[in-house]
């Protein structure tokens, strides 16, 4: 198999699951409790908590462990929403955010506040001054994506964090695709609220957490006990809690030769594709991408097919569409950077991970050739 669908998941590091086994199996303890064993584990789960804080220069107390960027973005969009409540009820987002936000900040215009989509460019980059001038007197959250998951596309972070703290609003960014890809600082990006999720990072699906600038005036997600800083109570998930920082501990260690290697692969498909099949084109923003993920329209041959002919070979890559209640819609990060419904019926998303070799590139371009000739 050749995978080249990393930004959907990752597969798990032989290390990240070693660091769990112990906590599904002998060091089972729930980490509240008073006996020496779990004392021991709730050291364990601070300590990860302290490790993959340091990781993005925020204090050890401001990482609450979530179930995903999914909760993450939730939590982030409607909390932060209601503790500025008395300054007003405007948001500001994009037109290519996650369905995560995009569908949470929807439900917030169900409950009265007003939203502004910001346009992207057709390299999926917001204007900053449209971002300045979308600033009302109750803007009370700006929700901007630090990469996108389809076309991989960075936005300029610190400056949007910049204007934010400029004007007193509170700023999210759903880190997903860049957490442990690339170097993340809260403090010089100017980040309030920031979502990540381990299952992108090469570590357990089904934890992510949610990175709280001020928690002392962060409201609740749930209720119960005092797990979480109380802010997110329940028994911790200790063993993914584990599989998560070791996921961390990795990419700090290698992620310059990650993103090295993963950008010398991305340029070798990019290139190749681009020399081997007649009316390909890519839909990147070529000074802001991720190092592995590239965006491609073909012509004349829709993504379904090409997608079949590669999983027929063996090599997993993803639609640029999604495929909702029978019917292929247009994704709509596609349409925002203004392709046509037929030219996004024909885009494919490859995105290449750490353990993907130049042969893998070879063969896949190999396979795509057979339907362009
Ligand atoms: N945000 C972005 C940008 C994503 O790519 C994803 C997952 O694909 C999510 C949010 C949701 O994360 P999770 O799968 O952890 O809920």
């Amino acid at each position: 198999m050749i995978y080249l669908d990393h930004a959907a998941t990752t597969r798990p590091e032989s290390a990240v699951i070693e660091a769990m086994i112990p906590f599904l199996s002998e060091n089972y303890m729930n980490p509240s409790a008073f006996y020496q064993p779990a004392v021991r584990t709730r050291m364990q789960v601070e300590s990860a908590r302290r490790n993959i804080a340091g990781f993005i220069n925020a204090p050890y107390d401001s990482i609450i462990f979530t179930s995903g960027g999914t909760e993450s973005d939730n939590w982030a969009i409607r909390m932060g929403a209601k503790i500025c409540e008395d300054k007003g009820r405007h948001i500001i987002t994009t037109k290519i955010e996650h369905p995560a936000v995009l569908n949470t900040v929807r439900y917030m215009e169900e409950q009265g506040y007003e939203v502004t989509y910001l346009d992207v460019d057709a390299t999926g980059r917001i204007d900053l001054e449209s971002l300045k001038s979308a600033i009302r007197q109750d803007t009370v959250l700006i929700s901007i994506m630090h990469a996108n998951n389809e076309i991989g596309t960075i936005q300029p972070i610190k400056e949007i964090g910049k204007i934010a703290h400029e004007q007193g609003i509170l700023f999210h960014t759903d880190a997903v695709q860049t957490f442990g890809h690339l170097k993340i600082d809260v403090d010089e990006f100017g980040i309030d609220l920031l979502s990540a999720s381990a299952h992108k990072l090469y570590g357990p699906k089904g934890i992510g957490l949610l990175y709280i600038r001020d928690r002392k005036k962060f409201a609740k997600l749930l209720f119960g006990g005092s797990q979480e800083l109380g802010l997110r109570p329940g028994t911790e998930n200790v063993a993914d809690i584990m599989g998560f920082a070791k996921a961390v501990e990795i990419a700090d260690k290698i992620m310059d030769s990650d993103i090295e290697a993963q950008n010398a692969l991305r340029d070798e498909l990019k290139s190749s594709i681009l020399k081997e099949i007649p009316g390909a084109v890519i839909n990147e923003n070529e000074d802001n991408h991720l190092p592995g993920t590239l965006n491609v329209t073909f012509e004349g041959v829709s993504a379904e097919t090409i997608l079949i002919r590669l999983d027929m070979n063996g090599i997993c890559a993803s639609a640029g569409s999604a495929c909702s209640a029978g019917a292929l819609e247009p994704s709509h990060v596609l349409t925002a950077i203004g392709k046509s419904t037929d030219e996004a019926s024909r885009t494919i998303r490859f995105s290449i991970g750490r353990e993907n070799t130049k042969d893998d590139i070879v063969k896949t371009v190999k396979v795509l050739k057979t339907l362009f000739a």
